[in-house]
């Protein structure tokens, strides 16, 4: 039994008060739901107005994007060690950083090492774009994205478990588009692309117990239908987080 998750991704909104307000206003709401794995990923700086929020809670915490070094001379960058301090949860190598900020699958598997050797859960993100998809190389992507992004993890190192990992496949053509992948779709990509890559690095047993989840314009109209495939573990929700009732419905359904 996988246990889903629903994380909201904020991206780049939602200022100190804004992010006050809407939290407020969602606890209590998300508090009530049983079975899911609740988490928020504000902008950093968000992350402790929100932690104080959250405490108490059964709601986890997540940042969008760290360095993979503890302390250096990075102008702008916030290390593992300060994310730490405050999340319990990393999203990583999200395909606006891949596209906007030159992220690769190199730095990715870095970040994610560093998340956990952190003790952070990472939230690793994979998916084709529309041209890949068009093109018939949806496996060659996601299949690489998840090899170079994982390898080298070993389940024997303490605090190096893939376990701990979360997947969440997001076909770029579906972020923020309003143009959801089906449901059947989606899960067909996890069955047969995601867990088998995940498969050759951590065996059967490891890819069927890491969670995979799909993002890609989720809402509260279909979230129902990609939580009803056996393959899907949740969902990564970008704008729809940031609308209290519709994420609140969303992680409803996760439950069901
Ligand atoms: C995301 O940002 O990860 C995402 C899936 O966005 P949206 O739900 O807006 O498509």
């Amino acid at each position: 039994m996988r246990t889903p998750v629903v994380a909201g991704n904020w991206k780049m909104y939602k200022t100190v008060t804004e992010a006050r307000h809407m939290v407020s206003e969602m606890v209590p709401g998300l508090q009530g739901i049983k079975g899911v794995e609740k988490v928020l990923c504000p902008p950093f700086t968000a992350l402790l107005a929100v932690s104080a929020l959250l405490e108490g809670t059964d709601i986890g915490l997540g940042a969008q994007n760290m360095h993979w070094d503890n302390a250096g001379a990075y102008t702008g960058e916030v290390s593992p060690l300060m994310v730490a301090e405050i999340c319990q949860y990393i999203i990583l190598g999200h395909s606006e950083r891949r596209m906007y900020f030159m992220e690769t699958d190199t730095n990715v598997k870095r970040k994610i090492q560093a998340a956990l050797v952190h003790g952070l859960t990472p939230i690793v993100c994979v998916g084709e774009t529309l041209e890949e998809n068009e093109t018939g190389r949806t496996r060659e992507v996601v299949s690489r994205q998840i090899k170079q992004g994982l390898v080298d993890l070993s389940f024997e190192e303490e605090g190096l478990s893939g376990f701990n990992v979360i997947i969440a496949y997001e076909p770029v053509w579906a972020i923020g588009t309003g143009r959801a992948a089906t449901a059947e779709g989606a899960n067909a990509v996890i069955a047969r692309i995601v867990r088998p890559a995940l498969a050759e690095l951590f065996g059967q047993n490891g890819a069927q117990s890491i969670r995979v989840l799909y993002g890609g314009s989720v809402n509260s109209g279909n979230a129902a239908e990609f939580f009803a495939q056996p393959d899907i573990d949740g969902a990564l929700v970008g704008g729809a987080s940031l609308k209290v009732g519709e994420f609140i419905q969303i992680t409803q359904s996760a439950a069901l």
